[in-house]
């Protein structure tokens, strides 16, 4: 059997569906496989990461007095720096953690596809 589609192991990751036949063969293909068992183990994690995410986890800005404070004592210039922008509202940030996890997924997708095209390039299938 050839290797496990990328998107399949993303959906094996994600476990949101009712397993299939073709994703207990891929599960089959995995223990077999130290490559997509690998990379189904890099998804996982992404996944678990991704939903285990509390809003404390996010970065946020100081409140205010802190700021103030540490821009005082590093700041040789009278002119007081602007503070960062205020965190995102809480629903951004778990939009922001999903599109994060998105863009995870889209880059494992992405390194499966350049490492398969370079194995089809060394034994010559593809120029
Ligand atoms: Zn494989």
């Amino acid at each position: 059997m050839a290797h496990v589609e990328s998107a399949h192991l993303v959906e094996l990751a994600l476990r949101n569906a009712t397993p299939t036949d073709a994703d207990a063969e891929a599960l089959r293909h995995v223990d077999r496989c130290a490559r997509c068992r690998d990379e189904l183990r890099m998804l996982t994690r992404v996944v678990a990461a991704a939903r285990t995410a509390h809003l404390v986890d996010l970065p946020t800005a100081p409140p205010e007095r802190v700021w103030q404070h540490i821009s005082r004592d590093v700041s040789d210039t009278p002119d007081t720096p602007r503070p960062p922008a205020p965190a995102p509202a809480p629903g951004k940030r778990v939009l922001l953690a999903l599109l994060a996890l998105a863009a995870a997924a889209g880059i494992a997708v992405a390194l499966r596809y350049l490492h398969e095209r370079s194995g089809l390039v060394r034994r010559g299938v593809v120029r």
